[in-house]
């Protein structure tokens, strides 16, 4: 190997193994035809383990309906349409009927979230917290943003976008055992802070926040809230959580792939009519060119059944995350927020510390076909990322493919029997397939 190769194997950031695997496949195949093929080999082993045979627990997952699949797949994405909507707000003529897809999902997004403007153009929601950071604040500007081990995601912290905007971050001040935020104490730092954003955006959510206190507190120097719903934005659609922009939040932007249940992607939405230009005009020509038109009629698609269906199915996924936490609780599992009835979101949160922490945990539970992530929790250190204590269990997939509360006790139990070396995980993983040949079909559609 010569010293070039070396050097950039020294700076991979990713698993060098299986990196090789792949170099040697594009290396050694006899022609490029096999190492696609070798790719489409990969998608069908996840197709087939992922979609038929797992209990995929991961919170921010959920299945899309075969009408939403296959419109991702659709000729339209691959039409250029950078630019706003409309014959002149766009750069390139031939859009006329993706004009009418994309003001289809616009109008349809603010039916669902009942608000006077949204937009349609992010690609991850990663990019909506970023438009929010660059149209709402200015370098420097002192923001207060929640901690990782609390709940917090990156894209509000120094590592993500609001590092990159050059913003002082402080924590939101949140109850380790209530996994709220501490009015008292947030009203003295941000009496003292002064921050010109408040950024309530929580990967770990259990509960809802007291944004009309705390809009009041920050309204003293004309602060605004940012609601990064990234994980809850189905719920809130739904009407199974609070609704942030009644309440105080001047702007959201959420995943439309988390419990919304749509392609994966961002959604952002305001009321203020003020915010539209600064918002709009950082979206394009600052974050998004080629937006994915596809993406944007699947986009509508999910939103149209959300309007259908919403309401029923996110109440079935909060009933199904209460019940699991439950039963994982009454079968002596520690699980976070006990004391306030666990849950109000798609959300189960396990202190797995004894059971060898959250990484060993999950990888083990995968084994069974179980699939969930490690996460951090409020005793955990910001720097024990790697091998937090936490596990975190999400009830979106199991309630789009129709498993209701009496199903959540045998899946606590399978949990239980990995977790406490009950049973070979080779065992449990046939009992999870055969659970699961039962449970084919995406609900909650018009499929
Ligand atoms: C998942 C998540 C994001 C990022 O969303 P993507 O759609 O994956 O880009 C942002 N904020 C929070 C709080 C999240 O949990």
């Amino acid at each position: 190997m010569n010293s070039t190769s070396t050097t950039s194997q020294n700076l991979e950031v990713h698993d060098q193994k299986v990196l090789n695997w792949a170099k040697e496949i594009v290396e050694n195949s006899s022609s490029p035809r096999l190492i696609q093929k070798e790719i489409i080999n990969a998608v069908d082993r996840n197709a087939i383990w992922r979609g038929q045979e797992c209990l995929n627990l991961l919170a921010p997952e959920a299945p899309t309906s075969p009408t939403v699949r296959q419109l991702l797949a659709s000729e339209v994405g691959t039409r250029a349409a950078e630019g706003h909507i409309g014959p002149t707000q766009r750069w390139f003529s031939g859009t006329k009927y993706i004009d009418e897809i994309e003001s289809l999902c616009v109008e349809l997004l603010k039916k669902v979230f009942n608000c006077n403007y949204a937009d349609h153009r992010l690609v991850a929601s990663m990019i909506g917290n970023m438009t929010v950071y660059a149209a709402l604040t200015k370098p420097g500007d002192n923001i207060l943003t929640i901690a990782q081990p609390l709940g917090g995601h990156s894209s509000n912290r120094y590592d993500g976008p609001a590092g990159i905007r050059g913003l002082n971050i402080y924590d939101v001040p949140m109850d380790p055992i209530d996994l709220v935020v501490d009015i008292d104490e947030f009203a003295k730092v941000a009496r003292q802070v002064k921050p010109t954003l408040v950024t309530l955006g929580a990967s770990m959510t259990l509960f809802p926040f007291p944004l009309k206190e705390m809009s009041e507190i920050v309204s003293e120097w004309s602060g605004k809230i940012f609601f990064d719903g990234a994980h809850q934005l189905g719920l809130i659609g739904g009407g199974q959580f609070q609704d942030p922009l009644n309440e105080g939040a001047c702007i959201m932007t959420g995943s439309a792939g988390k419990t919304f249940s749509g392609p994966q992607s961002g959604i952002i939405v305001w009321n203020d009519p003020t915010l539209t230009k600064p918002v709009c005009n950082t979206i394009f020509p600052a974050l998004a060119a080629t937006h994915q038109v596809n993406r944007v009629a699947a986009l509508a698609a999910s939103a149209a059944e959300f309007l259908a269906f919403g309401k029923e199915y996110m109440a079935q996924i909060v009933a199904n995350s209460k019940a699991l936490a439950k039963a994982l609780h009454d079968r002596g599992i520690t699980v976070l927020g006990a004391h306030k009835g666990f849950t109000e979101t798609h959300q189960v949160i396990v202190d797995v510390k004894k059971f060898g922490g959250g990484l060993d945990v999950a990888h083990k539970l995968a084994k069974a076909n179980i699939i969930t992530n490690k996460n951090l929790i409020p005793s955990d250190k910001p720097e024990d990322w790697d091998y937090p204590s936490g596990l975190r269990i999400g009830t979106i997939e199991i309630t789009r493919l129709g498993m209701k509360e009496a199903e959540m006790d045998i899946i606590a139990d399978y949990i239980v029997r990995v977790l406490e070396d009950q049973e070979p995980v080779e065992t449990v993983r046939k009992r999870v397939i055969d659970m699961r040949s039962g449970y084919q079909k995406i609900l909650y559609c018009f499929d």
